[in-house]
């Protein structure tokens, strides 16, 4: 059965990921969903090259949420989204990378499901893969990494704790999100642990961005490496950008990289 065919009486909501930033890694789902939009409520992290695809007939609804900067409560845009499904409307719920890595997609399907609203979700490229592309690393590595850790630098009461043990343990690789403001943190647990102070840490603002800029650090100068980066950033614990990459050619656009 085809469902987006089916007719919906009380409208949908369709979590949709954007990616990281380049419009060119949309999923064609993703690009043919926004160019026929009715409704898009979004993220602050959604680019205007991204946004140019929906129809001019679509209203945009910008939520907010950049770092600790106020932005519109979640109740807000919760109320926002089931306001207009009730109205019978598709609503897109566009969140950067993939909605279900730290996009709080639990709290608004909690909120759809109370309010029976159907939704569906369409999966998006995480800044994860996105920044180790950039790296030119794979993130994981037979005999080095069995696992990959997904974490956040924040968390609802601050800065986030973690497995620093398990982190500390030679060839972890984690992917750290929103940890920006949280390097000194990151620093003081995972030299507390016992981390080797020369494990490699690259810093990756705006990934796929043309303003993308890439940082190799270590443990002993992790706390100063994401200074003076006012993009989205993601940190990666246990990885050095793969050196042979700073001599390939580069489209122009992307020659700012450190
Ligand atoms: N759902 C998103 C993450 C949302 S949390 C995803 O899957 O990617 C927002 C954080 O994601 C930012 O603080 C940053 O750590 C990371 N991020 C998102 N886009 C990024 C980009 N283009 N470059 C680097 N980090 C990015």
């Amino acid at each position: 059965m085809n469902r987006r065919t089916t007719p919906r009486p009380t409208g949908h909501v369709t979590f949709l990921g954007a990616g990281p930033g380049d419009p060119d890694l949309l999923t064609l789902k993703a690009a043919r969903l926004i160019g026929a939009a009715e409704v898009i409520l979004h993220d602050a992290l959604i680019g205007p090259g991204i946004l140019a695809l929906a129809p001019y007939t679509a209203r945009l609804v910008q939520t907010g949420k950049r770092g600790f900067a106020p932005s519109m409560p979640q109740a807000r845009i919760t109320a926002l989204m089931l306001a207009e499904a009730r109205q019978g409307r598709h609503v897109l719920r566009l969140k950067s990378g993939d909605p279900s890595i730290f996009g709080r997609l639990d709290e608004e399907i909690a909120a759809l499901a109370a309010a029976g609203i159907a939704f569906d979700i369409v999966p998006g490229i995480t800044a994860a893969s996105a920044g180790a592309a950039s790296l030119g690393q794979s993130l994981t590595a037979r005999g080095r990494n069995s696992g990959l850790r997904i974490l956040t630098g924040r968390d609802v009461g601050g800065l986030a704790d973690q497995d620093w043990r398990g982190l500390s343990e030679p060839g972890a690789v984690a992917a750290i999100y929103m940890g920006k403001q949280a390097t000194r943190f990151l620093q003081g647990r995972l030299m507390m642990f016992g981390a080797d102070p020369a494990t490699p840490v690259s810093v990756v603002e705006n990934a796929s961005l043309p303003g993308e800029r890439i940082i190799a650090a270590t443990l002993a100068t992790l706390a100063h490496a994401a200074q003076g980066m006012s993009g989205p950033t993601i940190i990666f614990w246990g990885l050095a950008p793969r050196a042979a990459r700073a001599r390939l050619p580069r489209p122009a656009a992307r020659k700012s990289r450190a």
